[in-house]
């Protein structure tokens, strides 16, 4: 990969930020570490609105990538991809759409793009593997969302079947870590629910978590997450999906979020379940199988040191964080 460029699409986002920390901290030359000759670059959407093909071609045109990571997307947690399904399906396809395109009219050699475990069916037999993103259809909270990633997978299989393209895509579980989106309504649950609990401490107001705390996730530190991709970029040559996640034993239900983030937070009072909000999706418990199978094992931050992290990164930056309104164009 000497003389590589690297493109980041989403680069100033939870993952994109978490991908130039590990490649600016890691040692130059390690697995993981910025390579001789290589360079990376971060862009925002303000370099270029990817839903717009000419933005698109532009931004390709600009940094002539030999190598991209796509994670430019609309993204929120449940009760965002509630309300807007249309906007996370038409943003996203358009988005994707032009990122493979341009990297196809530009002859970028390698291309891997993000899905998300919410693509799975809802109904299906756990654990979910790479072979079963198509079997059904997904949980209704997100199938704006859900629709326009799979499709990723499909167009992944006809640029590489008509012309030879070597794209493919990870599929990470519920990531959390520094830079996250910390909206108190539109973000995941974890950033939600740590600028709640940041608040009712602060202002000896009721700390309320959503739904009944009884649905379990699988989270991934997003510095562990970039370094699967850097791996993934450098040592994985497949059009098929790998999941990008902790094992499938490592669920953890919602309530031991909320009992873990009051821990971090220190918050001294109780909390209460608003059981009206809905739960999504009960579970999804993904497999890792693939991915350790390929890597030869990797070892996850523990998940109270990576939520120690996270707190600490939240609490330095409250001022610089996005903790307000999130923007549907
Ligand atoms: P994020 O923090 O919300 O960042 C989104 C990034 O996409 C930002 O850099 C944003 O740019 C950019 N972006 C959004 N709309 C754009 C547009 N129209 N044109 C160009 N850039 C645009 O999201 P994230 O959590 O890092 O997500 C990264 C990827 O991981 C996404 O593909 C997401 O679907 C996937 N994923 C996330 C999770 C999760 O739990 N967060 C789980 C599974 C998969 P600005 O900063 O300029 O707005
Ligand atoms: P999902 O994994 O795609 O469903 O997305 P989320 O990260 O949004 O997690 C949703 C789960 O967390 C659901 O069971 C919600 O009921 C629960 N939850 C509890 N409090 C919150 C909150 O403040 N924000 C979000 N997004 N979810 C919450």
């Amino acid at each position: 990969m000497s003389k590589a460029v690297v493109l980041v699409t989403g680069g100033t986002g939870l993952v994109g930020q978490a991908i130039k920390h590990i490649i600016e901290s890691e040692p130059e030359g390690s697995r993981f570490g910025k390579q001789p000759g290589e360079s990376w670059i971060f862009a925002s959407s303000s370099e270029g609105d990817l839903r717009d093909p000419s933005q698109s071609r532009r931004l390709f045109e600009k940094y002539k990538p030999t190598h991209v990571i796509h994670l430019a997307a609309l993204v929120g947690g449940l009760f965002k991809n509630m309300k807007y399904k249309l906007t996370f399906l038409r943003d996203n396809i358009l988005i994707n759409d032009n990122v493979l395109h341009s990297s196809y009219e530009s002859k970028v050699e390698k291309l891997i793009s993000c899905l998300s475990t919410c693509v799975f069916p809802d109904k299906v037999e756990y654990p979910l593997d790479e072979r079963k993103i198509h079997s059904g259809a997904p949980h209704e909270s997100n199938f704006g969302y859900a629709h326009a990633k799979r499709l990723v997978d499909v167009q992944n299989h006809a640029y590489k079947e008509e012309f030879g393209c070597n794209f493919t895509s990870a599929i990470p579980t519920n990531v959390f870590g520094p830079h996250d989106n910390f909206d108190l309504e539109d973000s995941h649950v974890i950033p939600g629910l740590i600028h709640k609990c940041y608040l009712a401490k602060q202002n000896n107001t009721p700390f309320v978590v959503a739904g009944t705390g009884k649905p379990l996730r699988q989270f991934i530190f997003s510095w562990d997450l970039a370094k699967l991709f850097i791996w993934m970029l450098r040592e994985y040559d497949d059009v098929e999906p790998v999941i990008l996640s902790v094992g499938e034993d490592e669920e953890v239900s919602i309530r031991a979020v909320a009992d873990a983030i009051v821990k971090a937070v220190g918050f001294q009072g109780d909390y209460t379940f608003d059981t009206k909000r809905a739960d999504g999706q009960f579970r999804k418990p993904a497999s890792n199988k693939k991915l350790l199978s390929l890597m030869g094992g990797f070892e996850f931050t523990p998940f109270d040191q990576a939520l120690d992290i996270t707190v600490d990164w939240f609490l330095k930056n409250y001022e610089s964080a996005r903790t307000g309104n999130a923007n549907i164009a």
